[in-house]
């Protein structure tokens, strides 16, 4: 940026008319540059960007030795200042490991024309790795495989297989599609749009935020399934964040309960429950017994978003004998709008194929408008939109 120059009172207008006009130059060509660089950048990216960079880093980690199970991906997503940041978790067989896919990396964020960074303050972590795309960026913890990752169930990957490695399914199949929408609360910008959406479409708001009650309210207002998103301790906290009534596997037993009752009473309209985050806690069969105690003593139910592959939610649920089922595709953990289609017709696929299906999406401009868009068409796709409520059991 040019520096501003002090003004000058004198009365040789001349002059000052002249510094005005170099004022004027320079914030033109700096314009000029900006534009030209912005566009060029973006150029190069759509060049190589017909895959999404987090499926080249799935690549990557699996070509070094770590197993599908041990990549966490977007755990969580967050949206700071208009960027997606997405964090993966790997687990890698060895340090040897941990340093060829740093060095494999480095070299994948250059061919998007991307920045790779290692803060200062991360350097402590086994390998915490930053890398800024064009309007997204991951926050990748490399880590080396230990007595953790024995206790992460070998299932086969969560991640759907490929559109082109499926059958076709007979015109004829049909079936029930939940849509939950996470992470409601925080602001008011985008309810009137979310409320605008079909009314199967469900909104889960996280509590004690500026805007709990009343988001909750004007979804239940306008005809839509209400849920509470119960935060819970992700792997990673506290640095993680999961947001204020946080379910922690540090807490006792008391404190445990009185957290759940007070997220329970703070979102007013609320159907069921489901997880914020919890790749930790959900994995503590414990913990999650008192949690599902208490909603259980609500009659209300309980989906289990799945943020790791080794959670027990849904049979600690199913032990206290409340309905509750489990999240199948996530919508928007790829934030650009092409992503969203994508798993969008990776839900409806699922839904027909298997008869039902859950998705959860984010309260995010981008996923809104793809479902306004869609919202027309899902009969003619095949599948019936259903609250989420209707599909656990
Ligand atoms: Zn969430």
């Amino acid at each position: 940026m040019p520096q501003r120059r002090k003004k000058s009172r004198s009365k040789q207008t001349p002059q000052l008319r002249a510094l005005a006009l170099l004022a004027c130059l320079i914030v033109i060509a700096g314009a000029v540059w900006y534009f030209a660089r912005d566009r060029g950048a973006a150029t190069a990216h759509h060049a190589v960007a017909r895959a999404d960079f987090g499926d080249r880093l799935r690549t990557l980690a699996g070509r070094r030795g770590a197993r599908p199970a041990e990549i966490d991906a977007d755990d969580p997503i967050r949206r700071v200042g208009g960027v997606f940041v997405r964090t993966w978790k790997i687990s890698l067989p060895d340090q040897e490991a941990v340093r060829l896919l740093r060095g494999d990396l480095k070299a994948e964020t250059a061919t998007w024309q991307g920045r790779l960074s290692t803060p200062p303050r991360w350097e402590s972590d086994d390998g915490r790795i930053r890398v800024d795309l064009e309007g997204e960026a991951f926050d990748i913890h490399l880590r080396v495989a230990g007595g953790k990752a024995a206790s992460v169930p070998t299932k086969p990957p969560t991640a759907p297989p490929r559109p082109t490695e499926r059958p076709t399914l007979p015109a004829s199949a049909h079936g029930r599609l939940a849509i939950l929408l996470d992470d409601a609360g925080q602001n008011r910008e985008l309810v009137p749009e979310a409320a605008a959406l079909p009314e199967a479409i469900a909104v889960a708001v996280l509590p004690f935020l500026p805007h709990s009650v009343d988001t909750a309210a004007e979804l239940h207002r306008t005809g839509h399934e209400v849920w509470l998103h119960l935060p819970m301790e992700p792997r990673g906290y506290p640095k993680e964040n999961p947001g204020p009534g946080a379910i922690l596997v540090s807490m006792p037993e008391r404190e445990v309960r009185t957290t759940v009752r007070s997220a329970l009473n703070n979102v007013p309209f609320i159907v069921g429950v489901n997880n914020h985050m919890g790749s930790l806690a959900t994995e503590n069969l414990r913990t999650m017994t008192w949690v599902m105690q208490e909603i259980a003593g609500r009659g209300l139910k309980f989906l289990d978003s799945r943020t790791t592959a080794g959670t027990v939610a849904e049979e600690a649920a199913r032990a206290q004998g409340i309905p509750t089922g489990r999240r199948n595709v996530f919508l928007d953990n790829d934030g650009h709008a092409n992503a969203i289609e994508r798993q969008l017709d990776e839900a409806i696929y699922l839904a027909r194929r298997d008869g039902s299906a859950i998705a959860i999406g984010h309260m995010h401009a981008r996923t809104l408008r793809v479902l306004e868009r869609e919202a027309e068409r899902f009969s003619a796709r095949g599948v019936t939109l259903v609250p989420p409520s209707k599909l656990l059991h």
